[in-house]
């Protein structure tokens, strides 16, 4: 009788550690979803992107560490553009075939809306009366506006910026940032706006303006041994993947892939290959 207890034990014993070897094999692991490697079907426009065999994107070309067009190797880098390669490679199944677009602040809506580009990643700051213009991922960068100044001329922050000229530029969010931040303090700021950051940057130098003003991460970019990014920081802001409004079946699977690098740390990576916060 104890003979055959033993026995039975045993055999329980056998049959559960078989069980957990089963649980743990690759049968039981979830299915790639990736559109290249997947038979799902897929929403029309990602399906016609995969069948035009490339990508196109608007990304910033002189945004060091989001969007930098390298002058050296006349190739295009940056946390926004290796996201722009890793979508490539999740809907085509290769990660070289993007065309990237230069884009400006001003340019980039209307880019996404006559159809020249799939979507914007160009430090496209996620504002409501965007969303009402086009679809926006969940975010994947936080930054704030700041100031630039040449550092001979002694400021320290925007209250010393009173009555003096601002350089910002076309459509983005900096001029209504500072404006709000100078009714704050009590001071009176004027502004120049210009096309692109390198004319902010060389009105600045040649005493144009008395501040350049956007984020502090296009900013950095334009810091030398004469000028500093002064400590004030404002205007706190997300950026997000923008579509067009009416491509929501893009704008889900982009605010997907957002959700996926941020989930399984692809993106704290990126982050960190690019020295970004
Ligand atoms: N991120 C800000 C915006 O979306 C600054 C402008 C820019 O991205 O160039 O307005």
């Amino acid at each position: 009788m104890k003979k055959l207890l033993v026995l039975g034990l045993a055999l329980v014993l056998v049959i559960s550690a078989f069980a957990l070897v089963g649980c743990g094999s690759k049968a039981e692991e979830p299915p790639a979803t990736d559109a290249a490697s997947s038979n799902e079907a897929l929403d029309p426009a990602v399906q016609a992107i995969k069948d035009a065999g490339v990508l196109k994107v608007g990304v910033k070309q002189d945004v060091p560490g989001f969007g930098l067009l390298n002058p050296e190797t006349g190739e295009f880098e940056g946390l926004e553009i290796d996201m722009a390669h890793q979508l490539a490679e999740k809907i085509i199944g290769d990660a070289s075939k993007v065309e990237f677009t230069p884009v400006t602040a001003e340019t980039r809506g209307t880019l996404l809306d006559n159809g020249q580009i799939d979507m914007v990643i160009a430090t496209f700051t996620i504002k409501p009366e965007r969303l009402e213009q086009w679809n926006f991922s969940d975010p994947y960068y936080q930054d704030s506006v700041g100031l630039l100044v040449e550092t001979k001329n002694g400021y320290t922050g925007l209250a010393d910026l009173d009555g003096k000229t601002i350089g910002v530029a076309q459509g983005a969010t900096s001029k209504d940032a500072v404006q709000t931040e100078a009714d704050n303090l009590g001071i009176k700021v004027k502004f120049t706006e210009f096309q692109t950051y390198p004319e902010i940057s060389t009105a600045l130098k040649a005493g144009k303006v008395d501040a350049f003003s956007v984020d502090r991460s296009i900013l950095a970019g334009y810091v030398d041994a004469e000028r500093e990014i002064l400590p004030d920081s404002f205007s706190p802001q997300d950026y997000g993947i923008a579509t067009k409004k009416s491509n929501t079946g893009l704008a889900d699977y982009v605010n997907q892939f957002v959700n996926e690098i941020k989930g399984n740390g692809e993106l704290d990576t990126l982050l960190a290959n690019y020295n970004l916060k």
